[in-house]
């Protein structure tokens, strides 16, 4: 996806990119291949690849909710997808990075310093550990390629305010939705909304799960990663 390409395709998102906005953007993708050559941090390395799967691929959570001054966290972040390309977009959002791999996060700090980006900072923790003791604080909780959506759900749904929303931006969901009514049983969690689509040009499938959080989360949860791990029904 070239620039022209990208630029129009955000039209169809509903987004108007500035010539700002699309500078920041430049530079964090200059900031990524040089630190890349250090460090993994992403195999997408070719520029117009870089835009369309992982510049235009975060910004599709636009499709299924307004990221208008909302409070969000991005759980495994990585190199900052979806979390850093929202917040170059929508800069009045509130964002927290989290990602359990210490030389992600020093990426993730250079890049803020780099990019001037504030009212968003990084978590270096495993989101299990964090969301035991960090609850129903976030309008929208995400996470994109991260781990099954069940795992996801228990990590993630204590952080959400009650009213909320989780939203896993995930591929093909038709394995992770098997046994999942358990799930919204015990964790107080109705899916809202589900959206499925094709990337442009590849077409590659995506899908974005959008939970609402009907209840205040039993303390019970998120189990021990031990638990989880073993794909115990919860
Ligand atoms: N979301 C990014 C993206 O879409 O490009 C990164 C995806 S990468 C495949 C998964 C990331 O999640 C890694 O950076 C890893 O360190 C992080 N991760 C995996 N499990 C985690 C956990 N339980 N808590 C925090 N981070 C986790």
């Amino acid at each position: 996806m070239n620039k022209n390409e990208f630029i129009n395709a955000l039209k169809e998102l509903n987004i108007k990119i500035t010539p700002l906005q699309l500078e920041k953007l430049e530079t964090y993708y200059n900031l990524l291949i040089e630190e890349n050559k250090k460090y993994n941090l992403t195999a997408i390395t070719k520029k117009e690849d870089v835009y369309l799967k992982h510049f235009y691929d975060s910004l599709t959570l636009n499709k299924i909710i307004n990221l208008s001054n909302q409070y969000l966290c991005d759980i495994g972040t990585g190199a900052g997808f979806p979390g850093i390309v929202l917040k170059i977009i929508f800069p009045n959002l509130k964002i927290t990075l989290l990602d359990s791999t210490e030389k992600k996060c020093k990426f993730l700090k250079l890049v803020i310093s780099e990019l001037n980006l504030n009212n968003i900072d990084i978590i270096n923790e495993r989101a299990e550990i964090y969301s035991k003791t960090t609850r129903e604080k976030y309008d929208i909780v995400t996470s994109r390629a991260v781990a099954p959506l069940k795992h996801l759900l228990e990590y993630s749904i204590s952080l959400v305010k009650v009213n909320g929303y989780y939203i896993a931006m995930k591929g093909d969901i038709s394995k992770d939705i098997i046994g999942i009514d358990t799930y919204e049983t015990k964790l107080g969690i109705k899916e809202e909304s589900r959206l499925s689509f094709k990337l442009p040009k590849e077409n590659s499938l995506r899908t974005l799960i959008k939970y609402k959080k009907m209840t205040k989360t039993s303390t019970k949860y998120p189990r021990k990663y031990t638990e989880i791990k073993k794909n115990k029904i919860i």
